[in-house]
């Protein structure tokens, strides 16, 4: 077992009761830690903490977070084996990817975990998610991004938030876990990320504007017009099956086309969780062909978005970033030559 490093950024693991409802509780959280004599356990790996300040509710991380986070796993990346990073599980599964495609050439695990209920309550499950995800990252069998919750290790930017009531809170529908956690912790040797490079490198994330847009049945595209063409570098359309989109009145394909002269890297996604967008398929995915727009193929929305985030930020080409984003750059989508 190796030196692990605990970063606590919020999130209900360690909130506390208010009047106000739950809070992030860093004074509550630290003594409860010192407290919690299994951590001292044989089997379990030396650890050492530290906080984000301030904790947050997860629900108000942005770049700017994911930026801080990266910048301690940086810091401390020759001092320790592994990272467990406390984290709440409303944009878990963004930071997660952001945090996978920031930290290039990563090698060693980066555990996130949270709960759904808090340490201090008598049913939390924060205690296993914790306990468990520390055991993970002292092993190093896995050098990338994960999340681990409720049993589950899954590929940090292949997660999705499933259940907001559930202990098991996260899926990755397109991709099999990389390991189970029953009475041993069983991993999936051929599911994990082969490593590529050895040379360490954080590329932090800039605030680029970037948009998702849901389809509806009778969506007025025109009314996205100044968001697409303008303000916006990087747009993800969630849209139906496997990459379908109602046009009825042809408004749609003029202004995509202008979106992509200006340089917005529009990306097609699914609202169906488990799906392949192929915007070949269908007739009612046409027009994103004509338009060039990326198929997002089985990338989930959180990944879309965090990798936009970076590729705008490493580079300002649109049409190489254009790309990039069809190409399986962390293991966040299954290319087409893969299948
Ligand atoms: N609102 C909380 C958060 O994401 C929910 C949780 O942690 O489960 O910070």
């Amino acid at each position: 077992m190796g030196k692990i490093l605990i970063v606590h950024t919020g999130g209900t693991i360690g909130m506390t009761r208010t009047a106000k409802g739950y809070r992030p509780d860093g004074a509550y959280f630290r003594e409860a830690l010192l407290h919690m004599d299994s951590l001292k356990a044989k089997g379990m790996p030396e650890w050492e903490y530290t906080e984000t300040i301030p904790l947050l509710d997860s629900s108000r991380m942005t770049a700017s977070e994911w930026n801080a986070i990266g910048q301690i796993i940086t810091d401390s990346y020759t001092l320790y084996d592994g990272f467990v990073i406390l984290h709440g599980t409303d944009t878990m599964a963004y930071t997660a990817s952001a945090l996978s495609f920031m930290l290039k050439g990563l090698n060693k695990p980066v555990i996130l975990t949270g709960s759904q209920i808090p340490l201090c309550e008598t049913r939390s499950d924060g205690r296993d998610n914790l306990i468990t995800s520390m055991i993970i990252a002292g092993a190093g069998k896995v050098r990338e991004v994960c999340i681990y919750f409720g049993g589950l290790l899954l590929r940090g930017n292949r997660a999705t938030k499933y259940s907001a009531d559930g202990m098991q809170a996260f899926v990755s529908p397109n991709y099999p876990p990389l390991a189970t956690a029953g009475i041993s912790i069983q991993y999936n040797e051929a599911a994990l990320l082969r490593h590529h490079s050895d040379r360490f490198e954080f590329r932090p994330l800039a605030n680029v504007p970037i948009g998702v847009i849901k389809v509806f049945p009778g969506i007025r595209f025109e009314l996205f017009e100044s968001v697409l063409t303008g303000k916006l570098r990087g747009v993800v359309i969630e849209t139906f099956g496997s990459g379908n989109i109602p046009d009825v009145e042809g408004k749609l394909l003029p202004l995509l086309e202008r979106a992509r002269e200006s340089g917005t890297v529009v990306t097609v996604c699914s609202q169906c969780p488990q799906a392949t967008v192929d915007i070949n398929a269908y007739e009612a995915g046409q027009l994103f062909v004509q338009a060039g727009a990326v198929s997002g193929r089985d990338m989930t929305t959180e990944a879309a978005v965090a990798k936009l985030y970076y590729l705008f930020s490493v580079s300002q080409d649109s049409e190489r970033i254009h790309f990039n984003m069809e190409r399986d750059i962390r293991g966040e989508l299954t290319a087409r030559e893969d299948i």
